[in-house]
């Protein structure tokens, strides 16, 4: 056995995980901020603004009405009913109670999924650029991720994903919008991968947290909604972390067969058991309550992605002017590599951001612009006179 204190002392599933580069960020500017360091940080993807009172009220009136013990670990049947009212309303698809369960946010959602569904070896292919969260979970599950790069600007086309599909297959994953790259997939394209699946007897994981985050005209388009064949292979995951600016709630939740759901269910029991159960309530407040919160907070990330991409195109950098998310995805200019030019904005400029090759897209650059609008204007000149 390794001696204790050396890295060999862990498991070697741990020593092949690479630890989340945006949070590696977040917390070093948040370490120099608390050293007295002015930091504007554009690196996290989360919501500057609060959590809505009527959210927040549930929750307290939750913990007040002594709502503090354990819940079925799947979530409670009311939360269950909220999401399936919820993708039945919003998404056009409609799920009983037994094909939903509730996860400890987003995050755990998705590494459930792989968890439920892959065998050792199963192949999952991922679009990249892409949140690397996928591929160490997938590695975690024992499943091997299939990335696939997608030609500048990154549009999420079938035809390259379909292409890998082997015997091995078991998955394909699309991020729709997508996180780093804002790319909003093109309903098309989003037909064409959820027949093929079908077809293909695999699954299509559709991740859908950003779902809310769309500035054009088309709206978001669940695989799930296209029909009967299409639904018995898709698996959504979704989160009200990011839709009602809860990320620290922890709430996130699958929909798809009930076999997946069941074994995710079974999961929950042996792993976290409930997600917490105030938060259970919030999140069912957030899915039934009034909507406006969400209405207000897209048109305030709208302007503020025309804020950030003009300037810093005005700034001289090549940014594509993304359709969804809350990133803006800038090319670094000249020949330093991301990494270090994100270092040296951190270091010089007090900017966070995260480097592309985070998120396989060497040569890129990942500004939140879920911050104030000042902070990103201080932010844009902060950048000026660094160049
Ligand atoms: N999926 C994507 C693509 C994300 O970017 C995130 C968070 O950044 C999540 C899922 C998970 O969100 P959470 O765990 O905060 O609910």
């Amino acid at each position: 056995m390794a001696p204790p204190g050396t890295a060999q002392a862990v498991a070697d599933r741990i020593l092949a995980l690479t630890p989340s580069p945006t949070m590696a960020m977040d917390a070093k500017a948040k370490a120099m901020v608390q050293s007295g360091i002015d930091v504007i940080n554009l690196s996290v993807g989360e919501p500057d603004f609060d959590t809505p009172e009527h959210i927040k009220a549930a929750a307290i009136g939750a913990i007040q009405d002594g709502f503090n013990k354990y819940t079925p670990a799947g979530g409670i049947p009311e939360l269950k009913e909220a999401i399936a009212a919820k993708l039945a309303r919003e998404n056009g698809v409609s799920y009983s109670p037994s094909e939903v369960v509730a996860c400890v946010g987003g995050k755990q959602a998705v590494c459930n999924v792989f968890l439920a569904i892959c065998n050792p070896g199963d192949e999952v292919i991922v679009h990249a650029p892409t949140w690397p969260t996928f591929l160490e979970q997938i590695k975690l599950a024992q499943g091997t991720p299939v990335t696939v790069p997608l030609a500048s600007p990154f549009s999420i086309t079938a035809a390259p994903l379909l292409e890998r599909v082997t015997a091995n297959t078991r998955a394909i994953l699309i991020n729709s919008p997508c996180n780093p790259t804002g790319e909003v997939a093109p309903p098309e394209e989003l037909r064409t991968l959820a027949r093929e699946c079908a077809a293909r007897g695999i699954y299509l994981i559709a991740d859908e947290t950003y779902e809310h985050f769309i500035y054009g005209d088309a709206a978001h388009l669940s695989p799930a909604s296209l029909g009967a064949d299409e639904k018995a292979h898709v698996i959504t995951v979704n989160t009200v972390s990011k839709t009602y600016a809860m990320t620290g709630w922890r709430l996130g939740y699958v929909a798809g067969p009930e076999p997946v759901i069941k074994a995710i269910n079974d999961l929950m029991t042996q792993l976290t058991s409930n997600p917490t159960s105030a938060a259970q309530k919030a999140a069912i407040a957030a899915l039934t309550g009034p909507q406006d919160c969400v209405r207000d907070m897209v048109a305030e990330f709208r302007e503020r992605r025309s804020l950030l991409v003009e300037g810093l195109r005005n700034a001289g950098y090549s940014c594509a002017m993304p359709g969804g998310a809350f990133y803006a995805f800038p090319q670094v200019k000249g020949d330093e590599e991301d990494m270090a030019v994100a270092d040296r904005l951190l270091q010089e400029a007090h900017i966070a951001t995260v480097p592309g090759s985070s998120f396989l897209a060497d040569g890129y650059l990942r500004m939140s612009y879920a911050t104030s609008r000042a902070k990103l204007q201080e932010a844009l000149e902060r950048l000026q006179e660094l160049l």
